[in-house]
């Protein structure tokens, strides 16, 4: 489909109202594998961990994993849905190389957690993003295609399959359509995505890492005309970043403007994001349910979880994320915006974890969201990614604290720490950066200052303090900028006095 001219963004907001919808899929973090006992380590061998069952041989059968089922359970009460007292499994039939049993089985029509929702903050305002449903399934194996500059299966001569990934257990979480929420949909859906990891990553039932695939993300986007019916969804899949997740709705609403613009229609399709170009591509048009023949998993027994264990799991669920945010807020002693503009930057964690190691709030707000920040966006990053450690940061501060760097002299380290070459203090000493504090070698460069500037020096003497400005420009050039020019200009004073 051509598209000659994108409209802007605020045209589009100003003729068309976007719907969005969220299915997130979450490897879980479990021993072994959905169905069978395999280990699920991330990285090995290619084909190393199989066994008859996930390699869909004849005769095998499946054994549920209850510490999967579990994970699920809890993952939906964090998201308030209901948990059912009763609920199978189901084969999705369809044919793919990396499937080996030619079906999968996922939850169809009676998923194990419905109806929940989800609050995310977005601007300062509460958003409640409404939850389908929460189930479980298993993942299928991985195709390589090898040979060909891309990596895709044009231009490959061979492709490989790995099954180690097959069957390792795999939550969907689906949203209900999000309307309502205009131009700032596409922080919305990352709002939502990175809250969702947030959740998660408390419950520690996976390490939910975008870039390692353990946490994949299909974004739903739609535009309707103020006051009609909802348009034709497609479906961008397997977007890989927070990042990525903004952009790819706001690139789609913008494809869907310019094809609306013209007269045209959008197909329900799936498209593909990507990363270089930030635009979207066509995939496959999307199959519907009864493509996949549904029905229910003749080989598991049905799941019924006792209600005294549910309510066992829900009672033991930890602080979540907004809770903890709010406690935190009220511990470092900020404002909601303040608060709002840090978990922006996903830097929550990231300053608990560098006051954990010392520093104050403020400076650890300070470094993170100022010097780190930028680098992050210059490079197109997520800060946890920037290459700099909370232990880093509070080591950094420390120093400035300390006296034995300036601000300046600590920025100027802290490129050090970003180029990889160690830790503060090791920098500090390799590249000779510590604050001169020396107060003989001060005085020697004070006093050569004095010498040169004579009249200056009278004026000071005279009671002009603010002509001492130039006698600290130059005791900082002489020793490089590495005094502290607070202490240069009570040194100065001193021996300009009476
Ligand atoms: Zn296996």
């Amino acid at each position: 489909m051509s598209t000659s001219v994108l409209p802007t963004y605020d045209e589009v907001i100003s003729r068309y109202e976007p719907v969005i919808g969220l299915e997130t899929h979450v490897e879980l973090g479990t021993a072994t594998k959905m169905f069978c006992g395999c280990p699920t380590v991330f990285g090995a061998e290619p084909n190393t961990q199989v066994c008859p069952v996930c390699l869909g041989l004849p005769g095998s059968l499946p054994v549920a994993n209850k510490a999967a089922i579990e994970a699920t359970i809890r993952i939906g009460l964090a998201l308030n849905c209901t948990i059912a007292t009763w609920c199978r499994f189901a084969r999705k039939n369809y044919f793919y190389p990396d499937m080996p049993k030619n079906f999968q089985i996922s939850q169809y029509d009676e998923p194990l957690c419905t109806d929940g929702y989800l609050d995310v903050e977005v601007n300062g305002e509460t958003v409640r993003i409404g939850i389908e449903r929460v189930h479980l399934e298993e993942d299928t194996g991985k195709t390589l295609h090898v040979g060909g500059a891309t990596g895709r299966i044009h231009g490959a001569t061979e492709s490989l399959v790995d099954y180690n990934r097959a069957g390792i257990p795999l939550v969907e979480i689906v949203t209900k359509p999000v309307p309502g929420i205009g131009a700032l949909a596409p922080e919305v859906a990352k709002a939502y995505v990175a809250e969702l990891r947030d959740v998660i990553r408390t419950l520690g039932v996976s390490d939910v890492r975008m870039e390692q695939g353990s946490m994949r993300c299909d974004v739903n986007t739609s535009l309707n005309k103020p006051g009609e019916e909802w348009g034709t969804r497609t479906e961008t899949k397997n977007v890989n970043s927070l990042r990525s997740v903004e952009r790819a709705v706001r690139s789609e609403m913008l494809r869907q403007a310019s094809v609306l613009d013209a007269g045209g229609t959008i197909t329900q399709e799936t498209r593909h994001f990507h990363e270089d170009t930030g635009d979207t591509t066509s995939g496959r048009s999307k199959e519907t349910a009864t493509d996949y023949r549904y029905f229910p998993e003749p080989d598991l027994a049905p799941l019924a979880p006792d209600a005294e264990w549910v309510a066992r799991l829900k009672a033991a669920l930890p602080e979540l994320p907004r809770v903890h945010r709010a406690r935190l807020r009220a511990e470092w002693n900020l404002s909601e915006l303040d608060m709002q503009s840090i978990l922006n930057a996903g830097a929550v964690e990231l300053i608990e974890r560098t006051v954990a190691a010392g520093a104050s709030p403020e400076a650890a707000r300070k470094w993170w969201l100022g010097e780190l920040s930028r680098r992050a966006n210059a490079e197109g990053v997520e800060l946890e990614s920037v290459g700099a450690t909370p232990a880093q940061v509070a080591q950094l501060q420390t120093l400035v604290d300390g006296g034995k760097l300036t601000d300046k002299l600590a920025r100027q380290v802290l490129e050090g720490v970003l180029a990889g070459e160690g830790d503060p203090e090791a920098i500090m000493a390799a590249r000779g950066l510590e604050v001169v504090s020396d107060t003989g070698a001060l005085t020697a460069a004070i006093d050569e200052a004095i010498a040169a500037n004579p009249d200056v020096a009278e004026k000071i003497r005279g009671g002009n303090q603010a002509a001492a400005g130039v006698l600290i420009g130059a005791v900082m050039k002489t020793t490089k900028g590495q005094a502290d020019a607070k202490t240069v200009r009570e040194l100065v004073l001193a021996r300009l006095a009476g």
